[in-house]
């Protein structure tokens, strides 16, 4: 595990979000991207070297569709930076924790990413992800 790489948060509306956490943060949003496979548009601020991964449904199906509907907006999850994603899922299954899929995927901003279940890491989902060279 190398570093928190960011946190997570789901919104209902990407536009509204990305003016009140620039507001928050002073500073703007530096990318905005759609990541089809998962249902989602994503918009991402950096704030000392943690970067803010800001979350919109694009679809009814889409997890933070479901996730907005059962728990409201807020933090979704944490994403902490791995250096071999596949050597982290083997590892900790073997020490108790489930991944969501079997495999890594793809996502927002060139990585790799994997989510650990909520019900293994004490409700909170855990996202590892690996930068693609
Ligand atoms: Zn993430």
């Amino acid at each position: 595990m190398k570093k928190l790489e960011h946190i997570g948060i789901a919104v209902k509306n990407l536009k509204v979000a990305n003016k009140l956490f620039a507001k928050l943060l002073g500073k703007p949003h530096y990318k905005i991207e759609e990541v089809a496979s998962e249902g989602v548009r994503t918009s991402f601020f950096e704030i000392g070297g943690v970067k803010i991964e800001l979350l919109e449904a694009t679809n009814v199906d889409s997890p933070i569709a479901k996730f907005i509907d059962k728990r409201g907006e807020g933090i979704h999850h944490l994403a902490f930076e791995v250096s071999d994603i596949k050597q982290s899922i083997l590892s900790h299954s073997d020490n108790g924790f489930l991944p969501l899929n079997p495999q890594p995927k793809p996502g927002a901003d060139n990585k790799q990413i994997i989510f650990m279940h909520p019900k293994t890491t004490n409700g909170v989902l855990i996202e590892f992800c690996q930068e693609l060279k």
